[in-house]
């Protein structure tokens, strides 16, 4: 096999390589977290579980294109001085004993600005700059502000690089595959306060062994199949790493209702344990 195989089947093992450790009941926050839902978080935080990584899926997309951005930093860093810092992972702790991480895709020293990677659409592109400072990649580089603000006075500005899937000739809305999207975030003042109620909040819900309402339906991105009644809910079907131990999101992709949740989640929850925590 030639070289560039090798480098380009490494590239595709890293990006579909499953490293979020299964500890549950640890304080650990990370920066994605606080534009998550309470449900999401507390699976993460409670059972410590995602996805199984088994198959190579939506998010494996986003992965390549990191590990491609990060290769190009590095070796543009070779010939340069250092200006890039790819991949930089950092962490402090709250007040109230929650650790919260980050590892931010990459840093301009140059210029003082972090990018976040993001492989989306057209139509996420439009709400990423609609919803402003409150949208979940704009808390998440908030945070990433914040923790920089931990380390040093500088102050950074903070730039979503987003890869448009559907940017095409044919779209009236995006012609443009890559675009950057400067991001307005709030103060780390206020992301602190909002990271403190957050983690305050899940311990609330952790001591009363009681789970939080199931997502915001209008956050599921549902889809109606073609020829049929039914609409499923895409953004647990395809990009919620928590669905293999949701208590609302059945085997057979629907999400349950009624009595029998309790029952269906407790035999889940046994079920995956059983698999994945041996
Ligand atoms: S499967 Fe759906 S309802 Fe359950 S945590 Fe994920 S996004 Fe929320």
């Amino acid at each position: 096999m030639n070289k560039s195989y090798e480098k380009f089947k490494q590239a595709l093992l890293d990006a579909t390589h499953y490293d979020r450790k299964i500890e549950p009941n640890k304080k650990v926050f990370s920066a994605s977290m606080l534009g998550n839902q309470k449900l999401q978080n507390y699976l993460q935080i409670t059972i410590g579980a995602g996805s199984d990584k088994t198959e190579v899926d939506a998010s494996t997309l986003g992965s390549l294109v990191h590990t491609a951005i990060k290769q190009a930093a590095q070796a543009r860093n070779k010939f340069m001085k250092i200006t890039y810092l790819p991949e930089h992972r950092f962490s402090h702790t709250l007040e109230n004993g929650w650790t919260i991480t980050g590892s931010i895709d990459l840093i301009d020293h140059e210029y003082n600005t972090i990018f976040d990677h993001k492989v989306t659409n057209t139509k996420s592109i439009i709400k990423i700059k609609k919803e402003g400072k409150d949208h979940p990649y704009a808390l998440q580089l908030g945070v990433y502000k914040w923790l920089l603000s931990k380390e040093s006075d500088i102050e950074y500005k903070s730039v979503i690089t987003a890869f448009d899937k559907q940017a095409s000739k044919f779209n009236q809305e995006s012609l443009d595959m890559l675009q950057f999207i400067p991001i307005d975030t709030y103060s780390p003042e206020e992301i602190e306060k909002l990271l403190t109620a957050a983690t305050d909040d899940l311990v609330t819900y952790m001591e009363t062994s009681a789970e939080p309402a199931q997502c915001d339906t209008k956050s599921l991105m549902w889809y109606k199949k073609p020829g049929t009644d039914k609409s499923v809910p895409m953004r647990c079907k395809f990009f919620c790493s928590y669905k293999l131990v949701c208590p609302y999101y059945s085997i057979k992709g629907e999400l349950m209702q009624g009595m029998g949740i309790k029952k269906y989640y407790k035999k889940k929850i046994k079920k995956w344990k059983h698999l994945h925590l041996k």
